[in-house]
């Protein structure tokens, strides 16, 4: 009798663990199924030498700035999935062209040239001007006092190669010399085979916050006006439409703000 009674509560006991763990392996297979529903990562490619826009930390990978905070944000605001690429400034509209990316953020200056017809930019988030940054010991009066003997640099691709180019080809310097970071730019300034660098004004001033003891701006800005924004593929509305609601809530919360006293005070 005794047996009879162990065997049916061994039986009871296995058929018991069997039933936990089918239903185990249900709840399992249901957070498999969720997690195949997870947003998809949207690539924002980006040049990240742009400090305080968007830089990486010497030896560091990870990219930090302005625009990534804020892309983090409005990603938060819109159920959003963000993965950053650095790639050449000039790379990153082909980028999009080729669906290699989804978004730039990249300080990109939505009124320039003919990017606007090949990619849709968003909203504006930043406005700019150009500069002309010199070596402290410079007796340049301003920008309408560079002389044709002088060699100025900025980023190929970007608003002030375009300037610098343009000067050379006026014959109003002896040479433009076009970069792909601006990194590079500075350390030519610094070690005297360029007498200026043309840089976007926030980005020249954080260059200056550790180095005034040997460069300043000099002169009035370009007077350029630039917009930066993001931008998205032609055509991808839902996503731009996106990107615009999330960046207008962040400006109505504040925490636009607190990101520009974070980067830029
Ligand atoms: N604002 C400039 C442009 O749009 C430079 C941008 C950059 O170097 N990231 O070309």
């Amino acid at each position: 009798m005794k047996k009879k009674a162990l065997a049916l509560i061994l039986a009871f006991a296995m058929i018991c663990a069997f039933s936990l763990s089918a239903c185990g392996g249900g709840s399992e297979s249901e957070s498999a199924e969720e997690g195949s529903e997870e947003t998809a990562k949207l690539k924002v490619v980006t040049e990240a030498t742009f400090a305080p826009f968007e830089f990486t930390e010497d030896g560091e990978e990870e990219i930090v700035g302005f625009d990534p905070d804020m892309m983090a944000a409005i990603a938060e605001d819109q159920g959003l999935e963000l993965e950053w690429v650095n790639m050449e400034f000039d790379s990153l509209i082909p980028a999009l062209q080729s669906d290699q990316g989804d978004i730039i953020c990249a300080g990109m200056n939505k009124l320039a040239g003919d990017r606007a017809e090949k990619v849709d930019f968003g909203d504006t988030y930043f406005e700019s001007d150009l500069m002309l940054l010199v070596t402290a010991d410079s007796d340049l009066a301003g920008i309408d006092a560079v002389t044709s003997d002088m060699k100025l640099a900025s980023q190929i691709g970007t608003t002030g190669g375009d300037m610098v180019q343009a000067m050379k080809d006026e014959g109003k310097i002896a040479d433009g010399v076009v970069l792909n970071q601006w990194t590079d730019c500075y350390l030519q300034l610094q070690n005297g085979e360029v007498q200026g660098v043309i840089v976007d004004k926030p980005v020249g001033e954080a260059y200056l916050n550790n180095h005034s003891d040997i460069a300043k701006f000099v002169g009035d800005s370009f007077g350029d006006h630039e917009e930066f924004a993001f931008a998205v593929q032609q055509g991808n509305t839902e996503l731009l439409d996106k990107l615009n609601t999330g960046l207008a809530n962040i400006k109505a919360n504040g925490t636009y703000d607190e990101l520009v006293d974070k980067w830029f005070s």
